[in-house]
């Protein structure tokens, strides 16, 4: 699938997979256009609309300015700093009995086809900025 992509989308997706911050459209485009001159930010929008329809990049959060891609697709929990807004993937796995979790979805009624668990608060670089 990705030999059929653009120089463009790939090199969104490259973007994209150097990234550990989830970057937001506007990140993506200013670290693209250093490699792809003259792409502009609705093209940016577009492929990673694309990208995220052929489920090859996940989308966090919703609304243009404030949602996040994320290269990573397979299941893993986030971490988001309440002051900075930065999303960081959990690098370890956080135990969830799957008895718990067919539990929730049926108080919900919804047919469960992925989870996640979101920890919020405060990360390392605001926590030093708070010190000074
Ligand atoms: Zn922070
Ligand atoms: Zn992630």
């Amino acid at each position: 699938m990705e030999d059929l992509l653009s120089a463009n989308a790939r090199a969104v997706l490259e973007v994209l997979r150097a990234s550990k911050s989830h970057p937001t459209a506007q990140e993506v485009y200013d670290e693209v256009r250093h490699v792809r001159r003259g792409i502009g930010i609705a093209t940016v929008y577009r492929i990673l609309r694309q990208l995220a329809e052929q489920d090859m990049i996940k989308v966090w959060g919703s609304g243009s300015g404030s949602a996040r891609y994320d290269a990573c697709t397979h299941q893993h929990d986030h971490a988001f700093c309440t002051e900075c807004g930065t999303l960081l993937d959990v690098p370890v796995a956080i135990e969830l009995s799957l008895e718990a979790l067919a539990e929730a979805a049926r108080a919900t009624s919804i047919e469960m086809s992925s989870y996640e668990v979101r920890i919020y608060g405060c990360c390392n670089s605001c926590q030093e900025r708070r010190k000074v």
